[in-house]
């Protein structure tokens, strides 16, 4: 009778303990609550603990069966605890600190290739040239034949190609684009033709096997080079800025007669010679002339009647000399810390 009450009280002992412990964590909306939570029900002083004591003095067969219960009311609560106080830590990872200044997230710009190229771009175009592309796999008639270099000319060693077929090439200059044009519009022709190039050279300080042109081409009725002066000049203070100097020196190119190198005062030494300009003093920025006239003829156009000049540039060696870069592959690495600067 006695055993048989002691039991019946122990059980609804445990139940209302257990639902009192359920609601209380429910309401525990801190950590602090949480611990002293903690404290009242698991520490050593605990409501837990005094139940084991109470069953410490039951017989046998009953202790280990309400020390069973207990211990797995204990565990549960513990886990509960647990869980609860991590979800509070997780929430405080998001807390929003009002006074403090927004994060800023980084913001990408424009390559500094892509800027020259825009510069070069909307400089001939507001001269009234207008885009053209092609195709960047050409025929040989195209990259040397219509451009006055046949078979065995000697200068096709300036342009190292990658040859596809015996007549098929990637392109090694943008001229191509130049006679594709000339073929199919009547003078006057006036454009532009960025875009990429290839040559059979090594990826070095100053070479990179795949790289980016400009060129330009005017033909029409009476075109001198006194207009291609004029142009250049204008470029070059557009382009590198109106104190620059530069300079006009007699070149070759089989396309051209005349033909012409631009160079401008070094960015370095400003004209006294250093390193960079091989102590010259200038750097050569391009290359130019007035249209041959076999390459007028190759696209059908009277040299008698028509004349025209044409320049071509590297974009990257614009870049280099306007922001003083010593080494083309610093283009092409994609190291954020030399992209940041621009
Ligand atoms: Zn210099």
């Amino acid at each position: 009778m006695q055993r048989r009450k002691v039991k019946r009280k122990m059980r609804e002992k445990l139940n209302s303990l257990e639902e009192e412990i359920r609601q209380s964590l429910e309401q525990a909306n801190d950590p602090a609550a949480l611990e002293e939570l903690r404290i009242k029900y698991l520490g050593r002083k605990g409501e837990i603990n005094k139940l084991f004591k109470e069953v410490a003095q039951l017989p046998p067969e009953e202790k280990k069966a309400y020390g069973e219960v207990i211990n797995r009311l204990k565990n549960d609560i513990a886990d509960d605890l647990n869980a609860r106080m991590e979800k509070f830590k997780d929430n405080s990872k998001g807390d929003v600190e009002l006074l403090l200044p927004g994060r800023i997230p980084p913001v990408g710009h424009l390559h500094p290739l892509t800027k020259v190229f825009d510069q070069i771009i909307t400089f001939f175009k507001s001269y009234g040239f207008t885009v053209e592309t092609g195709p960047e796999i050409e025929y040989d008639w195209y990259n040397f034949g219509a451009l006055n270099m046949s078979k065995d000319h000697p200068a096709r060693d300036m342009f190292s190609s990658f040859f596809i077929k015996d007549d098929l090439l990637l392109r090694s200059h943008t001229s191509p684009v130049q006679i594709r044009t000339m073929e199919k519009q009547k003078p006057p022709v006036k454009i532009i033709c960025p875009g990429r190039c290839y040559r059979y050279d090594a990826f070095d300080a100053s070479h990179s096997p795949v790289f980016h042109q400009v060129e330009a081409l005017y033909v029409d009725k009476n075109v001198s080079f006194g207009e291609l002066k004029w142009i250049l000049n204008e470029f070059v203070k557009y382009v590198f800025g109106e104190k620059t100097k530069y300079q006009i020196r007699p070149s070759f190119f089989p396309f051209t007669e005349p033909s012409g190198e631009l160079a401008v005062s070094c960015m370095v030494c400003g004209g006294a010679g250093c390193s960079v300009c091989g102590s010259s003093g200038w750097l050569e920025v391009l290359g130019c002339g007035m249209v041959h006239p076999n390459v007028l003829k190759n696209v059908k156009i009277s040299p008698k009647k028509y004349s025209g000049y044409a320049l071509g540039m590297g974009v990257e060696r614009v870049a280099m000399i306007k922001y003083v870069i010593d080494d083309i592959r610093v283009f092409f690495n994609n190291d954020i810390r030399f992209l940041e600067q621009f």
